[in-house]
């Protein structure tokens, strides 16, 4: 029989990662500060448990997927925490998005314990369809042999999985990577705007820089003019997607971890402040990250 994994945040991304642990087999104890989630995945099969001290008492393998620092940090080191009762060999893996240098200090925590137990950082990318479809990109960081170990449960939720090196390494790819997207989204709606500003058709425009060097997801995937594809947010009024806070939030977090390594982030910073505004507006806080074009076509005049 498969062993048993705890899943700790059955958000918009756990309740599905928890639900696929399920239909590979695995019995799944799963808890929550929101009940409703707890409820939908123990009438599919999981067992709840009150606490994540409850998850560490049945289960060896614990999966946790909250929102950012104070949760994760509150999951293990609080009273009620994992800390409490994590057990021999363990096998602890945060696919949460946040700071690397937490990330490190967890992992080194856990070695102290003394209970051959490892932890390991898998952010994730794909998104709430990756992690329904069970298609997510997981970027470990960690100790290798824990990596190994952890491969059947990241199958089971994920397509790629990818071993960055030391801890905290996962998150580093990770926040990169959505650095680059926040300032690649910023400067797709700059151009978009201007183009079509000047007189382009937005199609038009689109179709140039998707076959020229200017291309990128930004432009060709996700492209934030209203029309140019069809199903992404910027076509159905910005709703759905990867909100803006959620980006905010992860540009924030790229941006502390570069000050710690004095990289500079100019562009970066850039973003940031773009996001800031965002975010700060109540038209535009809920949208999709991509509605800055919106954004910026409100600072043009006319
Ligand atoms: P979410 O807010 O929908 O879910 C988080 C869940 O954690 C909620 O159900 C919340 O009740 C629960 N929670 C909070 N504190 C808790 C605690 N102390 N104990 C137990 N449960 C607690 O967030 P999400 O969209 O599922 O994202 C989770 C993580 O994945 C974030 O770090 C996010 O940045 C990252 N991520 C999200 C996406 C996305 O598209 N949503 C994509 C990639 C990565």
């Amino acid at each position: 029989a498969k062993p048993a994994v705890g899943f700790i945040g059955l958000g918009n991304m756990g309740k599905h990662m928890a639900r696929n642990l399920l239909r590979a087999g695995y019995p799944v104890i799963v808890n929550d500060v929101n009940e409703a989630p707890v409820r939908d995945l123990a009438s599919e099969g999981a067992r709840p448990a009150a606490t994540p001290r409850a998850v560490a008492e049945q289960a060896r393998n614990i999966v946790t997927m909250l929102p950012s620092n104070p949760h994760v940090k509150g999951v293990y080191y609080n009273a009620g925490g994992i800390f409490e009762a994590l057990q021999k060999d363990s096998l602890l893996i945060d696919a949460s998005t946040i700071d690397p240098s937490i990330s490190r200090a967890i992992a080194k925590d856990v070695v102290a314990k003394n209970l051959a137990s490892a932890f390991i950082d898998a952010p994730v990318s794909g998104g709430v369809g990756g992690a329904e479809k069970g298609t997510l990109t997981f970027m470990v960081g960690g100790e290798k042999s824990a990596f190994d170990r952890a491969q059947p449960l990241l199958q089971a939720m994920g397509k790629n999985i990818v071993y960055c090196g030391a801890a905290g390494n996962g998150q580093v790819a990770k926040l990169c990577n959505n650095l680059l997207l926040a300032i690649s989204m910023a400067g797709t709606s700059e151009v978009m705007n201007l183009g079509v500003t000047m007189g382009l058709d937005p199609k038009l425009l689109a179709g140039i820089i998707n076959t020229s060097s200017g291309r990128c997801w930004s432009s060709e995937v996700y492209n934030p003019f209203p029309g140019v594809i069809e199903g992404v947010p910027s076509s159905r009024d910005y709703n759905g997607g990867f909100g803006s806070k959620l980006m905010l939030k992860d540009v924030n977090l790229a941006l502390d971890a570069a000050k710690g390594a004095n990289a500079p982030t100019p562009m970066g910073s850039r973003a940031k402040e773009i996001y800031d505004t965002v975010t700060a507006d109540a038209q535009l806080s809920e949208k999709d990250f991509s509605v800055v074009l919106r954004y910026l076509q409100q600072l043009t005049r006319r």
